[in-house]
């Protein structure tokens, strides 16, 4: 397309602040290349969700401070930037329906696409595991299902959307190292097609990332591979 070529995200001297006179971010500058695979680590406070909340446009942004594909992000439409975007929240919401109805999420999509994005998640196997398969009731809230298997399911719904971004809130609570092990190829596997910005609590979750920014107290304190951090 016409922003070949662009970066995926920039970040040009953002500064963020909730309340006056208490600053959350500070002058964070930063490009990552579409197809990149970009890991957010940090103590609890650092800004990594707020930095999430703003590519989100939960608040705004002085414009030019942050551009997707070379646009001013006020300047989306809201359908692009719904499409372009897919969150992976910290604590994904999941409804009492099928496996299926959580990653279709009423988009009305087919058997093939709902089961490319579940595969490419690495949701597949486990589903396909489960007594009725796709049509399982996954139970109030998911409660059949583990909080790692949630997290899978949450990222096949986000790719169902087939976004140019995909924004991943690692979840705090405990993950089954199979279940993180799985999480980790999943997004290794998306490099190179969607751009990925991953919030980790645990440096392993984004050990292939190409980039690894440390955030401490609305800085950037570090930026490079796994091995030089
Ligand atoms: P954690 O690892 O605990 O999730 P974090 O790196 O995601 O931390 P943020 O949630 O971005 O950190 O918080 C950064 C700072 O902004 C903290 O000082 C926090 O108290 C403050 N903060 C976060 N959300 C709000 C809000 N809605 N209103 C006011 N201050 C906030
Ligand atoms: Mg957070």
């Amino acid at each position: 397309g016409a922003d070949a070529g662009l970066p995926a995200v920039a970040i040009r001297h953002l500064d963020f602040a909730y309340q006056e006179g208490h600053p959350v971010l500070h002058d964070l500058s930063l490009e990552i290349a579409q197809g990149d695979f970009c890991g957010i680590v940090g103590h609890t406070g650092s800004g990594k969700s707020t930095l999430l909340s703003l590519l989100l446009r939960f608040y705004p942004v002085p414009a030019g401070a942050i551009t997707l594909h070379g646009m001013a992000l006020a300047d989306i439409a809201n359908e692009r930037f719904r499409a372009d975007v897919g969150l992976v929240p910290q604590d994904p919401f999941l409804l009492a329906a099928s496996a299926r109805e959580n990653i279709d999420m009423g988009r009305g999509l087919g058997q093939a696409e709902i089961e490319t994005a579940a595969r490419a998640a690495h949701a597949h196997d486990f589903i396909a595991a489960l007594e009725q398969g796709y049509d399982t009731p996954l139970g109030e809230g998911g409660s059949r299902l583990s909080v790692g298997q949630k997290q899978l399911i949450a990222i096949a719904r986000a790719l169902a959307g087939r976004p140019r971004i995909l924004l991943l809130d690692e979840a705090t609570s405990h993950i089954d190292s199979q279940t993180e092990q799985i999480v980790q190829t999943a997004l290794d596997e998306l490099r190179g097609r969607v751009t990925i910005i991953a919030i980790a609590h645990r440096l392993s979750t984004i050990r292939a990332a190409d980039r690894i920014i440390v955030l401490n107290h609305g800085r950037i304190a570090e930026s490079g591979g796994h091995e030089q951090l």
